[in-house]
């Protein structure tokens, strides 16, 4: 088991440099360019303190700086935060209140796209619109296109959280500007908002003051490469943001520390790495909806096409109370690996779900398989009993994007723990002689999401085509499991594995970007939450469908069905001439 050869590796993990890059990180924000430079510094001497070489790309990324906010009405000025690419209001902007109903519920829905009905009977136009939500992308798409003239997200706590408002993915591209936003949104607490509703029905009018400088800033990206003895150009990628809100301990200091720690490991062991492991930290994740990641996703976009086995992502690990491994985001080709790390470092069972067009995914669009985004959280049963709702990030610590993301956030034993998992997830699978991921899972997942969207359809659309070409893959896919079975004691350099290989990586190529995307190769898709197969979900509209409809969802589900099935059918034929 490959895991095993690992032994040394983990047992070299200590608390000592992470903690006390932890402890420095804990001292200053690091959301304004020039700060963010700082933490740079920071990661830049603390590898070079362990000689481990580094190389710091110098971009320009898009990015909007939050300043001051808040809302008057009513003789009373509420405190709030401007969410980052909105519109700014520095003189003020009054209009009428108004409380629309959404379907935001605290405890179970995720905080990046909060979605939003039932407020379809209300008239929004002209208005500032007050609605229970965290207000980040599509929510506020959705009442700029509604006519209001801004948003004041109530959020569900005693403090409103960062956030961004945008469903831009990094830097705009000529695609993107139509959608970036144009409207003004800020967050306010749940008893301010709940004081604003009490006067948007007695009919009142507030004044929303918000100041945001936006532009092109230059952040840099350090980058280090720990070269892989056999098979260099192929590369597992680490990676993670460095700039925060406020000073962000719990989101992200710890990663930041974690891919630190890791880079020390691997670089004093680099003699027992087969394959190469690449570790990025990103700015402008959170003032630039993943700028960072973005623009590494675009400039090394052909090396990454080629060369990456996977891409893991390392977001606030190391938490307070984050003693469970249950909602881990996994591809499902790296489920088994996921699993196994983590039992093998815990001795856990873990959960996963499907990785949310969130974190830095930078990378679907290029067709990287991917695991891990947060890990760690708290027990679900620990949460209720503290009354905290669901967050993103901080290993479930309602402190996530607030002020109080503080030192008390971090836990030692759960940030040592973790950066054992990290460290086995992406050593192991550079080392692994067959890159570790089953695509008759991705199979197998596909399969079921066509059985829902045929049940749903019934006969209005017929999904067989697509049901026999993941028929002759599972069938291709089982003949190749076999066949890197007996690889399995091969060197990394041999031709046949290396051809599995190659395999592995071209399924990924063509099997991700038709699960999670829905626009172009290289481009980037909307923060937005995106149904699988994502091409053929509007047969999930058909039932309640207009008459009139039937005919353009039909049409769209047989160029999805076509999409899909020629995938199926090159990823038959890249298994075929690896077995061959
Ligand atoms: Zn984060």
């Amino acid at each position: 088991m490959q895991l095993d050869s690992l032994g040394p590796l983990l047992d070299s993990v200590s608390l000592d440099a992470p903690w006390s890059r932890v402890e420095s990180f804990a001292t200053y924000k690091r959301e304004h360019p020039d700060d963010v430079r700082r933490g740079c510094d920071d990661i830049v001497a603390r590898l070079k303190s362990f000689g481990v070489p580094v190389t710091v790309h110098e971009p320009t990324i898009y990015l909007s700086l939050p300043g001051k906010a808040s809302v008057a009405g009513g003789g009373k000025t509420f405190r709030a935060k401007p969410l980052a690419m909105s519109r700014p209001a520095p003189q003020g902007l009054t209009a009428p209140l108004v409380f629309a109903p959404t379907a935001f519920d605290p405890n179970t829905d995720q905080v990046i796209t909060s979605p939003v009905s039932g407020d379809a009977g209300v008239d929004v136009r002209g208005k500032l619109v007050l609605a229970h939500g965290f207000g980040m992308s599509s929510m506020a798409m959705h009442f700029e296109r509604r006519g209001a003239v801004g948003l004041i997200a109530i959020h569900p706590g005693k403090n409103p959280h960062w956030g961004i408002a945008s469903t831009v993915w990094g830097s705009p591209d000529l695609r993107d500007l139509p959608r970036k936003p144009n409207f003004v949104v800020v967050s306010v607490s749940h008893p301010d908002g709940l004081a604003l509703i009490e006067q948007a029905n007695a009919g009142g009018n507030a004044t929303v003051v918000a100041d945001l400088e936006e532009g092109w800033y230059p952040s840099p990206v350090p980058v280090v490469t720990i070269p892989g003895s056999e098979e260099a150009d192929k590369y597992v990628l680490l990676h993670g943001h460095y700039d925060s809100w406020d000073v962000g301990v719990g989101d992200n200091a710890v990663g930041d520390a974690t891919m630190l720690e890791i880079a020390r490991v691997l670089w004093k062991h680099r003699d027992k790495l087969k394959r190469s492991v690449r570790i990025a930290w990103w700015p402008g994740h959170s003032t630039g909806r993943y700028a960072g990641s973005t623009w590494f996703a675009d400039h090394f976009g052909i090396d990454l096409y080629e060369n990456c086995i996977a891409q893991v992502n390392c977001d606030s690990p190391g938490c307070r109370w984050a003693t469970e491994y249950i909602d881990v985001a996994w591809m499902s080709e790296a489920e088994d690996w996921a699993k196994d790390v983590i039992r093998h470092v815990t001795g856990k069972e873990a959960k996963g779900e499907r990785p949310f067009q969130a974190g830095d995914y930078s990378f679907n669009n290029i067709g990287l398989s991917s695991y891990f985004m947060l890990l760690s959280t708290m027990p679900p049963e620990l949460r209720k009993e503290k009354g905290y709702y669901v967050v993103g990030g901080c290993g479930g610590n309602i402190a996530w994007h607030t002020e109080d993301d503080t030192l008390e956030i971090a836990d030692r034993e759960i940030l040592k723990t973790d950066i054992k998992i990290y460290l086995a997830a992406v050593a192991g699978a550079a080392n692994a002689t067959i890159a570790p991921f089953d695509f008759r899972r991705t199979v197998a997942e596909f399969g079921a999401t066509l059985e829902g969207y045929q049940k749903t359809a019934g006969g209005a659309f017929a999904f067989d085509a697509a049901r026999d070409a993941l028929g002759a893959l599972d069938t291709a896919l089982a003949k190749f499991a076999a066949h890197c079975a007996r690889l399995r004691d091969q060197k990394a350099s041999d031709p046949r594995v290396k051809r599995a290989n190659a395999a592995i990586r071209r399924l990924a190529r063509l099997l991700v970007p038709v699960n999670f995307t829905t626009g172009p190769g290289f481009f980037h898709d909307p923060a937005e939450s995106i149904a699988p197969l994502p091409d053929l979900a509007p047969a999930l509209t058909i039932p309640k469908a207009r008459p009139e409809m039937l005919g353009f969802i039909q049409v769209h589900l047989t160029r999805g069905q076509n999409r899909l099935v020629a995938a199926l059918h090159d990823a038959v034929r890249e298994v075929e001439s690896a077995l061959s």
